[in-house]
């Protein structure tokens, strides 16, 4: 096996489309040296050597050894200069490097091969005995903390006390001896805190970099890493041993950082840092403030100090030259880190930069314009979920923020407010104009209004697709869930959280897109939909197949929604209706109702709400496809549970405190999820489903009065299991809706479909589909049922299933699509079979899933149907799928 590959000298034996092998800066680095651009020539030990070193009880594949050893032969032909050798000595960096760039996340070092002998070579070489010995200081600090385990400050305070004892404050003030007597104590501190001297033979010391940098694959900021952007941990990450060039041998000398096009607002414009006689750790490390690149940015940033144009605009012109070319042959925006060495340019890095949303938008369609990549690449330039950040105010990144809990990112957005922690308080003071954030246990469909009331929402329970985070996305609410750092005393009014007490009526901010509570009001920055944004959403809108909807029940959503572009909803949760106020009263007397005709009265009472709200749904999305689902939840869920609860509502109410609770005790399940809900509601009391199918269809035909295009109402029916339970219900549809048209001597076309929330529903989808015109995919429900994993409780146990590699990413947030995946296979192809026109589509929360939606395609579905905020990404991730 090959385990190390080449490069520099104008060649290499990788290029870049080796990134899993070589890791994106290897890789990238090969491709710079065939190009000839001025990369110090160097080698790659590859990503296969990690995972075997990982996967053999942390030792090195046999043939290794060698192939460094002849690496290293090949690097000292080309520079002229020999590993070890005391007058001529060749010093190199070792620096990580996996397939996806983790910045800063594991360990670098520079300037190895330093040692007694080496730096008098350096120094004699360099004519600069001053900078030899700070490199080789620098390179003890670094080489002690990263392979041998010591702690910084173990050298700090031996530099602190020699700057004292000289009595200056900045490093530039020692002199060449200065630094030798350092280093020397930097020796001892070693030799006292480990026993033995610092390595001095250059082959230990790079096989201890080595290791350290495979060793930093497993550290916990590269795990967490790793986590947060579903970088998988079998990747293993790449070593690359390079010939060090040094950007601080005096005033013709820099470092810097540079991107070909502006990273944050995509201006196509050079943009970038630099340092004159520094190392590339002294750009990060923030010690000097760094320089503009370029005259202009230096202007527009109103600097003294000189652009490197202008400090040295021969080698300025070159790299201007360079990166224009890596611009164009990599066809996207770079980000690239450079040296300068005695007024010669040497490239160490390119990748295509990363970039806000914003700036990914104008550089996709800017690229596209220029001709240098197709519509079609520019659609799949952008990350879907991005948008995210364009769509809801966000933090402004420079702003200061004191993080007092973190939860999950639940709904993106930013949002400040004074604590409330009850639903009608948030209501009330938000009538008053204040901005509230409501902080809750969890949430229930009781607390609706508060949440829509509230500015923000954070519930110290639940998971990504909780009540609270589903209403919350659906809203475009930024939510912060399952945050168990804070605890709530309902009692005093107050959470707290790392040591804190909050009061309600204090002042915090969430970052929703984050998962992070914040303390004070945190400056925002308003989302400004741009001209690229419109443009590239209409070349993924003619390259998509899927159609997009919007799940939506309220007019302000389904108005949303409209205005992101949704071609009708996907999913209208009658229930959220039920809610209101003057509803609430008769849902729950026709709840306490002894018999079918008590009723009847009660929903009698609901029956002309519901017609108003859907009158308004259908002139909302007049022309387009609505699908409304009938009742679905339990009916406990309508009225309160504690006996305290249940008094306070008789007494608002008027009604029966002991008829309240002898129907509660009634209607308590042990399982609700899996009770009496969805369409046994129907099959138990069917006058519940007949007055909403009256109030959808008798809105329709009011609405096709006036409407240009007549509404076209999908009616659903949820929870279904059985043939004959669709057959049931497709004739209490049906006999319903004759009845309708019969009275008012007009009829319209409607659809009768179901949902697929059940594994027996997906198994016996064509029994089903004899009698459902259409099928929408329920995946909350059906990841549920087929998982047998409750979707309000999983946020207690999850994370520990992926912290051990057991789930890649939540079921309810990222479509399991083997196992749930092919049960809708399944369902579709049965489906398909029975009734060859069937309609299908997905409402559960994957709807707006870029990956989940990728597998719609896939599978051929008809539509996606997501939350309102959500629709700009699904349509996107469509166009993508397709493509
Ligand atoms: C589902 O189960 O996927 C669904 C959309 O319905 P709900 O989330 O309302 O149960
Ligand atoms: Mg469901």
């Amino acid at each position: 096996t090959k385990w190390v590959y080449g490069f520099g000298g104008g060649s290499a034996d990788g290029d870049a489309s080796m990134k899993n092998l070589l890791g994106g800066k290897g890789a990238n680095l090969a491709e710079m040296s065939s190009l000839g651009l001025p990369v110090p020539p160097g080698f790659t030990v590859t990503t296969e050597a990690c995972v075997h070193y990982y996967s053999n009880g942390q030792t090195y594949p046999e043939a290794l050894a060698d192939q460094v050893a002849a690496g290293l032969k090949t690097v000292e032909g080309i520079v002229g200069k020999t590993f070890g050798d005391a007058a001529n000595p060749l010093l190199v960096s070792v620096r990580s490097g996996a397939r996806a760039s983790m910045p800063g996340m594991m360990d670098t070092v520079l300037n190895l091969g330093l040692n007694d002998q080496t730096v008098e070579g350096l120094a004699t070489l360099s004519g600069d005995r001053r900078f030899a010995f700070d490199s080789y200081r620098r390179f003890i600090t670094m080489y002690s903390n990263v392979v041998l385990g010591l702690s910084h400050d173990d050298f700090e305070e031996v530099l602190d006390d020699h700057k004292d004892r000289l009595g200056v404050t900045v490093d530039t003030d020692l002199s060449a001896a200065d630094w030798e007597k350092v280093v020397a104590d930097y020796k001892q501190v070693v030799e006292r805190e480990l026993g033995t001297p610092f390595p001095q033979d250059p082959h230990e010391q790079l096989w201890g970099a080595i290791s350290a940098v495979f060793a930093s694959w497993m550290n916990d900021r590269a795990k967490f890493y790793r986590r947060m952007h579903d970088i998988p941990e079998s990747w293993g990450t790449a070593v690359n041993v390079q010939s060090m060039v040094f950007g601080n041998m005096g005033q013709t000398s820099a470092t810097g950082v540079a991107f070909t096009r502006n990273p944050s607002t995509g201006e196509a414009r050079l943009y970038g840092e630099f340092l004159i006689n520094a190392q590339g750790e002294d750009v990060v490390a923030g010690i000097r403030t760094p320089q503009s690149l370029t005259k202009a940015g230096r202007e527009e940033m109103g600097e003294t100090a000189p652009s490197m144009e202008e400090a040295m605009p021969e080698v300025f012109g070159q790299f201007v030259e360079v990166v224009g070319r890596l611009e164009t042959h990599y066809r996207d925006m770079q980000d690239i880190e450079f040296t300068v060495e005695q007024g010669r340019l040497w490239m160490l890095q390119t990748r295509n930069g990363k970039r806000t949303a914003k700036s990914a938008l104008k550089i996709a369609v800017d690229l596209a314009a220029e001709g240098v990549i197709s519509q079609d690449e520019a659609i799949g330039r952008v990350e879907p979920s991005a948008l995210d950040q364009l769509l809801h105010p966000t933090l402004d990144p420079n702003a200061a923020r004191t993080v007092v809990a973190t939860g999950l990112p639940a709904s993106p957005g930013a949002a400040t407010g004074k604590i409330v922690f009850d639903a009608d308080e948030a209501e009330r003071l938000s009538q008053l104009g204040d901005a509230v954030i409501l902080v809750r246990e969890e949430t229930s469909p009781e607390d609706i209004h508060g949440m829509h009331a509230a500015r923000g929402i954070v519930t110290a329970r639940g998971g990504m697709t909780s009540h609270a985070a589903v209403v919350a996305r659906g809203m475009g609410r930024p939510c912060v869930s399952g945050a168990g750092e804070v605890h709530i005393d309902d009692k005093a009014g107050t959470f707290t959280a790392r040591g804190r007490t909050f009061r309600a009526g204090e002042v915090i901010t969430i970052d929703g897109s984050k998962g992070e509570v914040l303390d004070g009001a945190v400056p925002m920055i308003e989302p400004e939909l741009t001209g690229d944004f419109q443009t590239l959403m209409a070349w993924a809108d003619a390259a998509r197949r899927l159609m997009v909807r919007a799940n939506a029940e309220t007019p302000l959503d389904a108005k949303t929604a409209r205005g992101f572009g949704a071609e009708g909803i996907g999913l209208c949760r009658t229930e959220h209706m039920f809610f209101d106020e003057a509803r609430i009263a008769a849902v729950r007397e026709m709840i306490l109702a002894d018999d079918e005709k008590g009723r009847r009265t009660a929903l009698a009472k609901i029956a002309p709400f519901q017609k108003a709200d859907f009158v308004e749904l259908f002139t909302i999305m007049a022309g387009l496809p609505v699908t409304i689902r009938l009742l679905d939840p339990p009916l406990h869920e309508f009225i309160p549970h504690t006996d305290e609860d249940i008094d306070a509502l008789a007494a608002a109410s008027g009604l029966d405190a002991d008829k309240l609770k002898r129907r509660a005790r009634e209607l308590h399940e042990t399982n609700p999820m899996l009770g009496h809900r969805g369409c046994r509601l129907g099959v138990a009391y069917p006058e519940i489903y007949e007055m909403q199918v009256r109030a959808i269809l008798e809105a329709a035909l009011e609405v096709k009065k006036t409407a240009a295009e007549a509404p076209i109402p999908e009616i659903m029916h949820p929870l279904v299991a059985l043939g004959l339970e669709m057959k049931y219900l497709r004739e209490l549809t049906d006999r319903t809706a004759e009845a309708v048209f019969a009275d008012a001597g007009d009829r319209v076309d409607y659809l009768v479909g179901t949902m697929i929330e059940l594994p027996r529903a997906a198994l016996r989808a064509g029994d089903l589909a004899e009698y459902a015109e259409f099928f929408s995919f329920g995946t909350n429900d059906l990841t549920q049922t087929t998982f047998g994993i409750s979707r309000d409780d999983s946020g207690r146990f999850l994370q520990a299933y992926m912290d051990k590699g057991i789930f890649e990413t939540d079921p309810f947030v990222r479509l399991d699509q083997e196992g749930v995946g092919d049960l809708i296979r399944i369902a579709a192809e049965r489906g398909g079979k029975a009734r060859p026109d069937i309609k299908m589509g997905i409402c559960g929360e994957h709807g707006g899933d870029p990956a989940s939606i990728a597998f719609c395609e896939e599978v051929g579905l008809n539509y996606v149907s997501c939350s309102p905020y959500r629709v700009p990404i699904a349509r996107l991730a469509a166009a993508q799928a397709a493509l």
